[in-house]
């Protein structure tokens, strides 16, 4: 396990999935982390590579590379979330044993016609929730369908995990203490079809192991914290601070993506812009 807290400083990451190159607003949300690390702190870098049709090497090798270029250096090695799958099995091993997984054999055009024909569809943060055609499904009539090797998902049954956890709430830099309301995603993937994960569940899983102390990250991602805490409380982890920093837009105030190229580090070292300038255009003061 690693190290929690060194001589006062946080232990800190940045987590980018390596679907394309960097642009200022990763560059805001990577400084950000590495300033907070604080004195005697630690910075980790981890790349978030689960998702195989959209991760490239050659984006993970450009990552390391812009934000050296900018003045960062992180503990080594370097996490990537595609090589640790067994941590992320073992955590759900953890969760099934307590009875809260169930497989999904649905797809896509499934759920989207039952939630059609469905009176009340509730809307949770990623979208329409999952209306748990799966979840009456017999043990017996799962086994069946796992032993005809039927693709699935592995879902978290939100009701009785929410229950067993009981009330949580997590700690954020600038509003204290904040009441985590993970029953409005409903019964979450926490195992793809194609991947033996999913973004919440590796992400949490990581935070552990590398002892994350505090999470800088976009306020895109503030719902998905209700989720990570309920995670961390069913695992028995300790949860860390969060703060969740404004997002980057660009000149029409539109967010940045990464399809927005001419924002790119990478472009914009090309164009001969210094470290110094791309810091002060990402907007980050220190
Ligand atoms: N990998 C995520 C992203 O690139 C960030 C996850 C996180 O910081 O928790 O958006």
């Amino acid at each position: 396990m690693a190290k929690r807290r060194s001589e006062g400083g946080e232990v800190t990451r940045f987590a980018p999935s390596p679907t394309g190159y960097l642009h200022i607003g990763h560059a805001f949300s990577a400084l950000t982390a590495f300033h907070a690390r604080g004195k005697g702190g630690t910075f980790h870098l981890r790349i978030e590579d689960i998702d195989p049709g959209r991760c490239k090497d050659e984006f993970t090798d450009a990552i390391l590379e812009d934000l050296a270029w900018l003045g960062l250096d992180w503990e080594t090695p370097v996490r990537k979330q595609s090589k640790h799958f067994k941590d992320y099995e073992d955590a759900l091993k953890k969760l099934n044993l307590k009875g809260l997984i169930y497989p999904c054999f649905c797809t896509r055009s499934e759920i989207k016609a039952e939630i059609e024909n469905s009176v009340h569809a509730p809307h949770g943060p990623d979208g329409p929730v999952y209306p748990g055609i799966c979840k009456k499904l017999s043990d017996e009539k799962r086994e069946d369908r796992i032993d005809g090797g039927e693709a699935h998902v592995k879902r978290l049954d939100m009701q009785v995990a929410a229950a067993i956890a009981g009330p949580l709430a997590w700690r954020d830099a600038g509003q204290g203490m904040v009441k985590a309301k993970p029953d409005r995603f409903g019964d979450v993937v926490l195992a793809r079809k194609d991947v033996p994960t999913s973004y919440h569940l590796a992400v949490t899983v990581d935070d552990h192991l590398q002892g994350i102390t505090k999470v800088n990250r976009g306020s895109d991602l503030v719902p998905s914290t209700d989720v990570h805490r309920l995670l961390q409380g069913l695992l028995g982890y300790t949860s860390p601070t969060y703060d969740h920093h404004r997002l980057i837009k660009d000149a029409t105030g539109r967010r940045l993506a990464k399809r927005d190229q001419d924002m790119t580090i990478r472009a914009l070292r090309k164009s001969g812009y210094t470290p110094e300038e791309v810091i002060n255009m990402s907007g980050f003061s220190g």
